[in-house]
């Protein structure tokens, strides 16, 4: 479909560039940012007025201003009258390994004990170092245990840590899925344990078979059309005439499944783009009632209800009947999977599913057991089953070349996985917004009939290519932005101007509306304002205005933000070296502050707190010779103790704050506290900012549960026992609603909680995560940090959180047109009312889905429209309203809402739905409900849309092809089934990062990307041709990278050449390469360069810095890799793509009869 060649022509804003130029700047550690000219729209009013970094007076003196309770404690000699002592000079000699008894440790001289603090003194010349100051017996003994482990062994397995299973046995698990295998019960040796042990050649030919040669010819994409999956097809065979053979892969045939002469007609190629391919015979029209298949998406329990066949516990057996639908269920005898349709007779030598399938499912132990006594079972060919290698190039070949151009309603964008540019042209563009589909069904009845979810995935801060344009930037004055008088929508590219441009019709809710004199514009002779073009509002998807005071809380302009730094100097984190590495680094990122366009600096303020137990507040008041500390001990009711001083501008206060992160590790070098607290160090961000008057930001560096006391203490309560019971729900819910409240605080305030965890145990994640996840925050996670392997993750990751875009205080509120309204939403953020996202803080990364309903009938004449509008602080503290404006089809056929999907994104949105209902429901009852949910969004396509052929056939949408095997991907993610190594605080954390993860970053998570390196061209730029996520894809002779987004893991095989292994280890044997590595070693050959350059592309391809592992084939970190080898049977239990597809063809035929 030639998609981009429908748009207007009109002149796009590509020479004026916008005014606004929202944080450009040198990045700090990074790419520099391209600076954006001036436009005819600088509008930008420059930076706010209001604020002035206040001067302080000469001759300050701290205590004055203090509250009663703070205690200011200089940190170090002021020249001019303060504080005598040194921190140098207080410090004493370090101590050895574990905490020294604490109370009877010797303070250094000069040092006062922390009791002798009272509350309310006013401790000018105090000596500063209050840890030691105030070592109390340590409550809390050290364990031994929670140190750092070694490298190699205990930090790359935190995450996935494999079940303790050899090697052997994963083999074995393997060997049950090769094509053709007959002798899966036979592990083979462990050097043959990377391929088919048959004696077909596994390797050459699984790579040969991925080629990118093979992609190219497939056509597929200009008109989606159903795959057909047909079972025992002899692969060479032509399917569709006319289609461009590989006589290695049907790209649109799924065999296995179905003859392919009964789908001739709805072959790929024969459809015509979504301006209709013609398909009476196969479109049934409209669906009868009787038809609906189930509920909506949103009604849990409509998963399989019948009594499952008894050898299966859990919900992947092969499907009983769904209830409510029509017919009496097919035989579900496990064996028979359903192919006794088979047309071409080849039923009985190719068979799906292994007999004892029904087992492959957790809870069923014979899952990966061998066959048995049945026939030797020959699987489906892998190659002949969609491939999303083969669907991600197509879509690279076809549409990667010219740019997306968004003129068009219904346009269905490139894939997440294709370069592509956008040309707005008056929709936003799919960086900013994605649906599930782009042709939506006229009637809730069609909606339901056919249950695919409609959502969209909104990203409306997200970071734009160099090349493409910045939303610009719209001043309306003191009038404020042109809207709906009834439904508020702003003014956008679907306003119907009327009455000669004297007033203007509601696009969204059919308001008519007086344009105010100062906008108003005549019309040409179709209705279109002449200053059309000149206005972003009028003829561009995606905008902002610059908002007036009305939008703004209390009305008033707000300040600018702040962030807060506020580390942990508890035992672990000094002694890992992370207290001197967080001070160290922040002496050079503050320099990088976020700023506005072309301001000289950043508006933003800076503040400083540690913490143990008790909190220390700094004065970094720049007319301080040093920075004085403020000790505040009662926890339980959280104050600042200082207001002036603590939020300083950093240019201005460098000395001062250069000196306190000089300090701050020396201070605590010698502190033997292991406790923490936790919400008080929130409480206390949160009353600084309240005190400003300003939004911002905490940055909150912890490494432990907290459980001294104070209000939001916790207890240790996991417990992995839970898991697979009804009770698991409670390893995701936080422990206490303690947390839930203070988020509500936070985000009226505007206070958002990035929260950076360093845990060598378990410290709660789905606790300490409430208020980050509620607040729009991030939270990263270092377990058994290290600074050797840790320490370039780390800060990689602090310094582009640092950096990166956020938008405070923000509002988003989605409008629609007539017909569909919001009603569910998914992400970080806090909903106080049914329509307004509010978050603290919203940055590029971060990512909202919605999913729609309706509410009335559409039309297949006016589409839908949905308008996004954001309201938010700037980094500057200007308040702004960004605006994305999207427009979809309507359709009365199912055959349309089915050609116009977008997999990728239902994968999103069907993620972030099952990772939110495991917080009420047992993780199987969602696991069994996504799977029905995809079956009935199958099943409805095989009756409604594809030729009425034989039931044996699967025949599945072009655009849904990958559903399967991403589906599978997602059952079996650490959520929704874990393996025995992986830690509830890693499902905690999982389960919050995919629910705010744009649709590319769920596409690689869940179907992580493979590429061989030994044969990369090391003259290319460009990146290998990736290779599907199957161990029996690997060639035992090269060396693999894969990626998930969060991890990238090197394999080398065994058999990997001497040279190769030279070049990229600098070592001289497969033997010596160690896997306790965390970066590539430089060298200078073009090998080494070539994968250290690919490595970093990926690096700056995704928002967090990915921890590199090294594995060795056969090696025990192999089992870590595997786990990413998701076309596979996983360890948890997790079914292969090729069982999991003949189960989905199965649940889809017992819907169907
Ligand atoms: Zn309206």
């Amino acid at each position: 479909m030639s998609v981009n060649q429908q748009a207007h022509t009109g002149p796009p804003y590509g020479q004026p560039q916008p005014g606004y130029q929202g944080y450009q700047q040198p990045a700090y550690g990074g790419q520099p940012l391209p600076v954006v000219p001036q436009s005819q729209y600088g509008a930008y009013n420059g930076p706010m007025p209001g604020y002035q970094q206040p001067v302080p007076p000469q001759g300050y003196f701290p205590s004055l201003g203090f509250p009663s309770k703070g205690s200011p404690v200089s940190l170090n000699s002021d020249t001019s009258s303060l504080a005598p002592n040194f921190i140098g000079s207080l410090r004493a000699p370090p101590t050895s390994g574990a905490p020294p008894p604490a109370s009877g440790a010797s303070l250094p001289s000069g040092h006062l004990a922390y009791s002798q603090l009272g509350h309310g003194d006013v401790q000018n010349g105090i000596p500063a170092s209050a840890a030691p100051m105030q070592r109390p017996p340590a409550s809390q003994p050290f364990l031994p245990g929670s140190a750092p482990t070694p490298v190699s062994q205990t930090a790359t397995f935190q995450q996935y840590g494999p079940p303790p299973a050899s090697v052997q046995q994963l083999s074995n698990h393997m060997a049950g899925m090769t094509i053709g295998s007959t002798t899966a019960s036979a592990p083979p040796p462990a050097g043959l344990g990377y391929g088919p042990p048959t004696s077909v050649p596994p390797v050459s030919g699984s790579f040969s078979a991925t080629g990118s040669g093979l992609y190219t010819p497939y056509t597929a994409s200009q008109g989606p059309s159903p795959t057909s999956v047909s079972q025992g097809l002899p692969l060479a065979q032509p399917l569709f005439p006319g289609q461009p053979m590989s006589t290695q892969r049907l790209p649109t045939q799924v065999p296995g499944f179905a003859p392919p002469p009964s789908s001739a007609g709805i072959g790929p190629s024969s459809y015509p783009p979504s301006t209709g391919a013609p398909r009476p015979p196969t479109m049934p029209g409209p669906p009868l009632p009787g038809q609906t298949v189930a509920g909506p998406p949103t009604s849990q329990p409509n998963h399989v209800s019948s009594p499952p066949p008894p050898s299966t516990m859990s919900g992947l057996h092969p499907g009983p009947p769904m209830s409510g639908l029509h017919g009496p269920p097919p035989p579900t005898h496990p064996s028979q999977p359903g192919y006794q349709m088979q047309q071409n007779g080849s039923f009985g030598q190719v068979r799906g599913p292994q007999p004892n399938y029904g087992g492959a499912y957790p809870g069923t132990p014979n899952y990966g057991s061998q066959p048995g006594p049945p026939p030797p079972p020959k699987r489906l060919d892998p190659d002949s089953i969609p491939s999303p290698i083969q669907v991600i190039e197509d879509d690279r070949s076809n549409r990667g070349s010219e740019p997306y151009v968004t003129g068009v309603r219904g346009q269905v964008p490139p894939l997440v996985t294709t370069n592509f540019l956008v040309k707005d042209q008056g929709n936003a563009s799919p960086r900013y917004i994605r649906c599930t589909s782009y042709n939506i069904p006229c009637t809730s009845d069609m909606a339901k009939q056919s249950q695919v979810p409609l959502a969209a995935v909104i990203k409306p801060l997200a970071t734009l290519p160099p090349e493409e344009t910045l939303p610009y930037l719209v001043d309306h004055g003191e009038s404020g932005p042109v809207r709906c008088n009834r439904c508020k929508a702003y003014m956008c590219p679907f306003m119907q101007f009327i009455e000669g441009g004297r007033r203007f019709q509601c696009c969204f809710c059919s308001c008519v509306t007086e344009v105010p004199p100062h906008y108003f514009q005549h019309l040409d002779h179709t209705g279109k304002r002449v200053d059309f073009y000149d206005r972003p509002e009028l003829s561009l998807g995606s905008y902002e205005f610059l908002a007036t005071v009305d939008y703004c809380k209390n009305n008033k302009f707000p300040s600018p933000p702040a962030f807060i730094f506020m580390i942990d100097v508890s035992y672990n984190a000094v002694k890992s070296g992370l207290v001197r590495l967080i001070c160290e680094e922040l002496k050079s990122l503050l320099d990088y502050l976020p700023r506005e366009g072309n301001m000289e600096e950043s508006a933003i303020r800076v503040g400083f707190v540690t913490y143990n137990k008790v909190l220390h507040f700094y004065n970094v008041k720049s007319s301080l010779a040093q920075p004085q500390m403020m000790v505040v001990s009662d926890v339980a009711d959280m104050f600042v103790p200082l207001l002036d001083g603590f939020l300083v501008n950093v240019n201005e206060s460098r000395t001062v704050i250069d000196s306190l992160l000089d300090q701050i590790p020396e201070m605590f070098a010698d502190t033997r506290e292991t406790e923490t607290v936790f919400a008080p160090v929130i409480q206390a961000g949160l009353e600084a900012l309240k005190a400003a008057e300003c939004a911002g930001k905490l940055f909150i560096f912890h490494t432990s549960l907290p459980i001294a006391e104070a209000p939001g203490k916790l207890k240790n309560r996991d417990d992995k026992k839970l898991i697979n019971t009804d009770k698991e729900k409670t390893l995701f819910q936080p422990q206490t609603s303690f947390y839930n409240n203070l988020a509500k605080d936070c985000v009226a305030q505007g206070c958002c909680v990035d929260l950076f965890l360093f845990p060598n145990q378990y410290l709660d994640v789905a606790t300490l995560g409430v208020v980050t996840y509620q607040t729009g925050g991030s939270i990263y996670k270092y377990a058994y940090f290290q600074l050797e392997t840790d320490q370039d993750r780390f800060l990689n990751d602090l310094r582009r959180d640092v950096q990166k875009e956020v938008g405070f205080d923000a509002v988003m509120r989605v409008r629609t047109s007539t017909g569909i309204r919001a009603t569910d939403f998914f992400g970080a953020f806090y909903m106080s009312n049914t329509t307004d996202v509010e978050m603290a803080g919203l940055d590029c990364d971060k990512t909202i889905t919605v999913e729609f309903k309706h509410d009335d009938k559409l039309s297949e004449d006016s589409g839908a429209l949905l308008q996004c509008a954001l309201l938010y602080t700037s980094c500057a503290g200007q308040r702004r309203l960004r605006v994305h404006n999207l427009s979809l089809n309507c359709c009365t056929q199912l055959a349309d809402l089915y050609r116009n999907c977008e997999t990728d994104t239902l994968i999103n949105y069907l993620a972030k739905y099952a990772y939110r209902g495991v917080l009420n429901s047992p993780v199987k009852t969602v696991r069994d409900a996504l799977i029905n949910q995809c079956a009935q969004i199958l099943a409805c396509y095989r009756k409604n849309c594809a030729s009425p052929s034989s039931a044996g056939q699967l025949i599945l949408p072009e655009c849904m092809k990958l559903l399967p095997v991403y589906l599978n991907c997602v059952l079996k993610s650490d959520v929704l089934q874990p393996g025995p190594e992986v830690t509830t605080d890693d499902r905690a954390y999982i389960r919050q990062l995919v629910t705010s993860m744009d649709v590319a970053e769920t596409n690689v998570f869940f179907y992580p990307r493979l590429l061989p390196l030994a044969k990369a061209d090391v003259d290319s730029d460009s990146l290998p041709a990736a290779i599907r996520n199957s161990e029996e894809r690997l060639s035992k002779g090269d060396i693999y990278l894969l990626e998930n987004g969060l991890n990238i893991f090197v394999w080398v095989g065994v058999n990997v050449q001497q040279g190769l292994i030279q070049n990229l280890f600098g070592v001289s044997s497969f033997s010596q390469i160690s896997s306790a590595l965390s970066t590539l070693p430089v060298l200078e050959n073009p090998f080494s360069k070539k994968v250290r350059s690919i490595v970093d592309m990926l690096q700056v391809q995704r928002s967090r810095y990915m921890k590199l592992i090294i594995v060795k084939q056969e090696d025990k970190l192999e089992m870590l890799f595997k786990h990413f080898l998701v076309e596979d049977k996983s360890l948890s239990g997790g079914a292969s793509y090729v069982d999991f597809l003949c189960h989905m063809h199965k649940e889809i035929r017992q819907l169907l009869s």
